[in-house]
């Protein structure tokens, strides 16, 4: 089979790797029906991670159970099934508590831009959906493998509640289903900070109230401005630099909460301005497992509709083109066919 590869910055190639086989009696083979490019392969893609060398990419999968190893017994070929960005046990305590993505025994599953992937710890890992789903539903439930998931995990740390008065940083594929699930938790106004046109469009399709279009101080002062001096209830951080995390803290009311799920690169908190914030931080890999049952009802009933995110679609022969999109802001999201 022929899967993505990453060379070195932007230098993806398609080529030939071994087909994944059960390894543990606690894997399954699963095969692809769809997966994308994710925002945070750009940070290798782009050279700001480095890549030692030669990288199977993509950790966003859903498609049909082909075979299972002997001790899984939650799934079994035939069924459709989605799964983590972390393989985990469901079953420690952290996963207990609702922390799967930093599960005692957690395995990161990167290389799905791929035909076909090998998936450990299948019973915990993988949720199998009511039925085969139909074409047109597999991007929504395609996004709950990460994208979906870590923007529910967003709102959620942000602590968005009915009327709350909600700030997104980050016009990218997780900032704006932050966006949809804010709304899906009954948020009262959702302000995103953005200033591409098309982005905030879905944005407000999304259930946006309000565009910021400024940044740094500027959009802090328009925060403020917006929220009668106070600032926002729930703030989620969708970028994970320093302006960003900054700009979060900074247009979070006392007392309120910053939801944070840009993987930080250079961030550094100031230990005194903190203090005198009075805001409540929660972020990290989005243990996006705890919420995969809840987000399939949502899609399968309806409800959400999240794969309006995929603005591109390629067959994953074209990966390349698909990181090179995204690399250049053409597209917020690249869906890719096997
Ligand atoms: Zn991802
Ligand atoms: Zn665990």
């Amino acid at each position: 089979m022929r899967g993505a590869v990453l060379y070195g910055p932007r230098d993806v190639r398609f080529e030939e790797r071994e087909v994944p086989k059960i390894i543990k009696p606690t894997d399954a083979i699963i095969r692809i029906s769809a997966t994308c490019v994710c925002g945070s392969d750009l940070w290798p893609y782009r050279g700001i991670n480095p890549i030692p060398q030669p990288t199977p990419m993509g950790h966003e999968y859903c498609g049909i159970v082909e075979e299972v190893g002997s001790a899984v017994t939650s799934i079994k070929p035939g069924q459709f099934v989605i799964g983590s960005f972390f393989a985990s046990d469901n079953n420690c305590p952290n996963c207990q508590i609702g922390y799967q993505s930093s599960c005692q025994h957690k395995e990161f599953v990167g290389d799905a831009q791929a035909p076909v992937v090998r998936i450990p710890l299948a019973n915990g890992t993988l949720v199998a959906t009511p039925d085969v789903p139909s074409a047109d539903m597999i991007p929504s439930l395609l996004t709950l493998s990460d994208v979906m998931g870590t923007g529910w995990f967003a709102a959620d740390a942000a602590n968005v509640k009915p009327g709350a008065t909600v700030a997104v940083v980050g016009d990218g594929a997780v900032g704006l289903l932050g966006v949809l699930s804010a709304k899906q938790m009954g948020a009262g106004r959702i302000i995103v900070m953005s200033r591409h046109e098309s982005r905030q469009k879905l944005a407000r399709e999304f259930g946006a109230t309000d565009i910021v279009p400024e940044r740094g101080d500027e959009a802090v002062t328009r925060i403020k401005d917006l929220t009668a001096g106070i600032g926002a209830d729930s703030v989620l951080e969708c970028v994970g630099t320093q302006e960003s995390m900054a700009q979060a803290i900074r247009s979070t009311r006392p007392g309120g909460s910053v939801g944070y799920v840009g993987v930080p690169h250079g961030v550094e908190l100031n230990g005194e301005k903190l203090f005198y914030a009075h805001v409540h931080l929660h972020g990290g890999p989005a243990p996006v497992r705890r919420y995969l049952p809840e987000l399939i009802d949502l899609v399968w009933n309806g409800k959400i509709n999240p794969g309006k995110v995929f603005d591109l679609t390629l067959p994953l022969d074209q990966v390349a083109e698909g990181y090179r999109a995204m690399d250049e802001r053409r597209a917020i999201k690249t869906l890719l066919r096997p």
